[in-house]
C-alpha cells in the first residue's frame, strides 16, 4: 500500500471546545499579541511546540507505574541510565529536569566570559545559556541553509569552511567546545549528515576542541541519514544514532523532543574531569545524579520513550504527517522552507508578508493573523527569537524570518491538517492586509517568551 498510516491506535482523547473568532481577537489583545500569553485552552491546533507536548504510549503509561521514587540509586535511574548509554555510548550520564538544565550545567561549568562557542545554529535557549556567561554564541550553518527554498538533503550541515577559517582567526583557547544541533531546529528543522559530523569532529580533533551534540532530535536526524545519506539503508535507526554520538565528546539533550516524554533532559560525556564538574552543578542545581530533577516515573516514561523515537515505522509516519501538510501548501503556493524539516513546516514569513519590514516582525504578523483565522497556534523564529545587537546597541534582524507549524508528536489526526490548510489559505488570501508590529515590553533574556506587542497603523 502506499498510504503511510499511524502505527498506533488512539485509546484516550482530550477533548476540546473551540473559541468563536470574536473571542479569539480579545483573547489576543489580553495577551498583548504574543501568543506565548495565551491560554492553552483558548488555542484549538497548538503547533507552538513539538516540546514536550506528544502522547505517550500504552507502554510508557505502564513503565510509569514501575517509578522508584528512592532518592538514591532508585531501579528506574538504572534502566533510564541503561537506554541512554546503549543509544549514546557515553560513560557519564546526568538527568535533568529538561534540555535547558543540561545545556546550563555545561555552560556554567565549561565557559568563562569572552569564550565563542560555534555550532551550525544555535538554538534560543543554547544560546542565552552562553550569553548569561559572558561568552558568545556563533552560527556557521552551511551555505545552503540561508536559502529557503534551495532544496537539498542535509540543510542542517556546519559549514567546514566557515569552521575552518573561525577557528584560525580565533584564540583556540577560547573555544572551550564547538556544538552540533540535530536537527537543526533554528534553521528549519533541517537534518544533519553523518559525513558532516564526522567531518566537523575531524576539523576540531586539529585544534583538540571537544564537540558537543544538541541531540534534542536525534531520532529524527537518524531517519533523515537512512533515507537521504548512501550508506545507510540497510541500518537501523539505532545504529545511526550510535554511529552519531560516537563522534561527540558530550552530549545536551531535551526528552521533551525524541524521549517522547511530557519532561526530562540530560547531559553526558566521556570525560572525568568534565563529569566531576557537571555533577557537583547537577546536586547543586538540579539534583542528586540518579534523579536529576526527575520522578523515578519520568525516568521510566523516557527510557522507553527513547527506545520508541529509533522505531522506523514511527518516524516513517511522523514525516509522512509533515510532508502532507508542506506539499498542500506549496501547491496553493504558500512560501515555505524546502525541503520540509523534521519536526515541523516553516513558513517563510518574508516572503508572506514581503510588504513588512524586519524592524515591525513579519512573523508575529502571520502568527497573530493564523491564530485570529482559525485559533492555530504557531511560533515565530525570526527576529523577535533571533535578533542580536550590535556594538552600538542596535538591533540585528535574524537571517530569516520564520514561523514555525511545529509537530506534537502521535496528537493530530490527518483532519486536523485539513483544518489547519484552511486556516493558512485565508490568512494567504488576506496577505496584503495584514500588519507588522512594534515590541512595548522587553525582558533581557529570551524575550519572545514574554514580550509584548502592538499592531503598528498604516
Ligand atoms: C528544545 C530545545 C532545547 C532546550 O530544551 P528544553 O527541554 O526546552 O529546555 C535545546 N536545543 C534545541 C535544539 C531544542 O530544540
Amino acid at each position: 500500500m502506499k498510504t503511510i498510516i499511524e502505527p498506533f491506535r488512539i485509546k484516550v482523547t482530550e477533548t476540546f471546545k473551540p473559541i468563536e473568532r470574536a473571542q479569539r481577537i480579545s483573547a489576543l489583545q489580553t495577551a498583548h499579541y504574543n501568543v506565548f500569553l495565551l491560554k492553552g485552552e483558548d488555542c484549538c491546533i497548538d503547533l507552538l511546540t513539538d516540546s514536550g507536548t506528544g502522547a505517550m504510549s500504552t507502554e510508557q503509561w505502564a513503565a510509569m507505574m514501575l517509578g522508584d521514587e528512592s532518592y538514591a540509586g532508585g531501579k528506574s535511574w538504572y534502566k533510564f541510565e541503561a537506554v541512554v548509554r546503549e543509544i549514546t555510548g557515553f560513560r557519564h550520564i546526568f538527568p535533568t529536569h529538561q534540555g535547558r538544565a543540561a545545556e546550563g550545567i555545561l555552560c556554567m561549568t565549561r565557559l568563562k566570559a569572552g569564550d565563542t562557542v560555534p555550532n551550525n545554529s544555535h538554538f534560543d535557549t543554547t544560546r542565552a545559556n552562553i550569553e548569561f556567561i559572558g561568552a558568545k554564541a556563533i552560527n556557521l550553518p552551511c551555505a545552503e541553509a540561508m536559502d529557503p527554498v534551495f532544496d537539498a538533503p542535509f540543510k542542517g550541515d556546519m559549514s567546514l569552511e566557515r569552521l575552518t577559517q573561525f577557528i584560525e582567526c580565533s584564540d583556540v583557547d577560547k573555544i572551550p567546545f564547538c556544538i552540533i544541533t540535530v536537527t537543526n531546529n533554528a534553521g528549519g528543522g533541517q537534518p544533519v549528515s553523518m559525513a558532516n559530523i564526522r567531518a566537523v569532529k575531524a576539523i576540531l580533533d586539529k585544534y583538540g576542541i571537544p564537540l558537543v551534540l544538541d541531540a534534542c532530535r536525534f531520532a529524527e536526524n537518524a531517519y533523515f541519514i537512512r533515507e537521504r545519506e548512501s550508506g545507510y539503508k540497510n541500518h537501523t535507526l539505532l545504529e545511526i544514532a550510535q554511529e552519531m554520538f560516537s563522534y561527540a565528546d558530550a552530549a545536551t539533550m531535551s526528552c521533551k523532543k525524541d524521549g517522547l516524554a511530557n519532561i526530562g533532559g540530560f547531559l553526558a560525556c566521556n570525560d572525568d574531569g568534565w563529569a566531576e564538574d557537571f555533577r557537583n552543578a547537577l546536586i547543586l542545581r538540579e539534583g542528586f545524579p540518579t534523579y536529576g530533577g526527575l520522578a523515578g516515573r519520568d525516568l521510566e516514561a523516557i527510557a522507553v520513550g527513547l527506545r520508541e523515537a529509533l522505531d522506523y515505522e514511527y518516524q516513517a509516519y511522523r514525516h509522512a504527517t509533515v510532508v502532507y501538510l508542506g506539499d498542500r501548501l506549496i501547491a496553493r503556493g504558500i512560501p515555505i522552507v524546502r525541503p520540509v524539516g523534521g519536526h515541523a513546516v516553516f513558513i517563510d514569513a518574508n516572503a508572506f508578508l514581503p510588504h513588512i519590514p524586519a524592524s515591525e516582525y513579519p512573523g508575529i504578523g502571520l502568527i497573530n493573523s493564523l491564530y485570529v483565522a482559525g485559533g492555530v497556534r504557531a511560533v515565530e523564529l525570526g527576529s523577535v527569537m533571533f535578533a542580536h545587537r550590535d556594538e552600538a546597541g542596535n538591533e540585528v534582524p535574524a537571517p530569516l524570518e520564520l514561523v514555525r507549524l511545529a509537530f506534537p508528536r502521535r496528537v493530530y489526526t490527518q483532519s486536523h491538517f485539513d483544518y489547519l490548510i484552511e486556516v493558512v489559505e485565508e490568512s494567504w488570501s488576506q496577505r496584503e492586509s495584514l500588519r507588522g508590529y512594534r515590541i512595548t515590553y522587553q525582558p533581557k533574556l529570551l524575550r519572545h517568551f514574554s514580550c509584548h506587542f502592538t499592531p503598528i497603523d498604516r
